[in-house]
């Protein structure tokens, strides 16, 4: 059996039709495939490589760790010196409420122990999210995410999930006495790009302070400079309780972290002890690559040509058939008239050399969030060919 065989017949799927591109190799913001095709990679692994597939510095930041010790203990036991590192970097790069970090392995594990931390700071049982949101796909993660049809073949899901509509001041009353946690995007991912309106993100912000309740910014997505600045809630000047990273965080390795107080966290510790445990969170390797990714995305200049260069790819990009494009630096939404019209598109695309993909809810839109380091150059001769896939829908 070759490659294509296994992948076919031993993985387990996740939809009938997989992309299914044979990779061979990756740089920058160019997959190779194995017989030697190239393609202009615009969505970056679902934006994880924000800073382009195997930046050196991150591969250097892993060979070197390598060198010295990959896993040698379960998360919180052992000093590490990858680990603190990465901690002292991001703490530094937050607001000075957000001072402790919990290195996790995902997105999805990072919003679950979210909410397990504000469960267990507030002991209220109630989480509110918004219609649109995602948030990842175990059980209660999945269970504070928008999609009905996604998580109807799975119920019971958490109790306690109210769902309100995103940017509406009115509806927030619901944010009350009960509230654990508020969760949500600042900036909507999957509901194809949805941004907030200003006063919305403070009156949820004042309505958590009021209530008591704990506001959860999921930065999964946003996060590590997708947005043109290092974290979405810095367009907004409002900040969580608990932020959750992962994706691009690692440069390519996986990686998440739940981000709060020095004070809530020491919860986790207590009544019981272990309140959440993890064996491969704060992995030396994952964390040597993430602090060379924050290294990279703080470097002087490299986020503002993050938001020159979304608008650059919204100017090529305008064509008749596109009925908008919804975009915050380098996360962009573009929406066509239908399914059917961004299916045609991705595989019109594909065939000639430019990845772009769907999202999970949001389908008569496609998603572009290539790596943040894509060149001019990359995005004018990737925008041609887009147009010329345009020009035959
Ligand atoms: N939260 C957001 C906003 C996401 O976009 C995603 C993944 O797409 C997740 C959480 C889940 O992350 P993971 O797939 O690493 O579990």
């Amino acid at each position: 059996m070759d490659n294509k065989e296994i992948f076919y017949r031993h993985l387990a799927p996740t939809s009938p039709h997989p992309v299914g591109l044979e990779v061979g190799h990756a740089a920058g913001s160019i997959i190779t495939t194995t017989d030697g095709r190239q393609y202009f990679d615009l969505i970056a692994g679902i934006g994880v490589a924000n800073v382009g597939h195997r930046h050196p510095q991150v591969v250097a930041a892993i060979k070197e760790q390598l060198e010295r010790h990959a896993h040698v203990m379960v998360y919180g036991e052992y000093i590490q010196q990858p680990v603190s590192a990465l901690a002292a970097r991001l703490t530094a790069l937050l607001p000075a409420t957000l001072d402790c970090v919990y290195l996790v392995n995902s997105g999805t594990e990072a919003n679950e122990a979210a909410i397990k931390l504000a469960k267990r700071v507030t002991c209220r049982y109630k989480v509110v999210a918004f219609r649109g949101g995602y948030h990842g796909n175990t059980q209660g993660s999945l269970s504070v995410s928008g999609n009905e049809i996604k998580k109807q073949a799975f119920r019971p899901l958490i109790p306690g999930a109210v769902f309100l509509p995103f940017n509406e001041v009115a509806s927030l009353d619901a944010i009350d006495s009960n509230t654990a946690a508020v969760i949500m995007e600042p900036i909507q991912g999957d509901a194809g790009v949805v941004i907030p309106d200003q006063a919305f993100l403070e009156a949820v912000r004042q309505r958590c302070t009021d209530s008591g309740a704990l506001l959860i910014f999921d930065e999964v997505q946003t996060g590590i400079g997708r947005t043109g600045r290092l974290f979405a809630f810095e367009h907004y000047g409002v900040a969580p309780d608990i932020l959750t990273l992962a994706k691009g965080l690692g440069g390519g390795l996986p990686i998440g972290a739940f981000v709060s107080s020095y004070q809530h966290m020491q919860q986790l510790a207590h009544n019981p002890m272990l309140g959440h445990i993890t064996t491969f969170g704060g992995n030396p390797l994952c964390s040597a690559a993430a602090t060379a990714v924050l290294d990279i995305v703080t470097t002087p200049g490299f986020l503002d040509e993050v938001e020159k260069k979304g608008a650059l790819l919204e100017k090529l990009l305008q064509h008749r058939q596109v009925k908008a494009i919804r975009r915050k630096g380098l996360m962009l939404a573009i929406e066509l008239e239908s399914e059917e019209k961004v299916d045609k598109a991705i595989s019109l695309a594909l065939e000639r050399g430019v990845i772009i993909y769907w999202f999970l809810s949001t389908r008569h839109c496609f998603r572009i969030s290539p790596p943040l380091t894509i060149t001019q150059h990359e995005i004018e001769a990737a925008a041609d060919i887009l147009q010329e896939v345009f020009d035959l829908l």
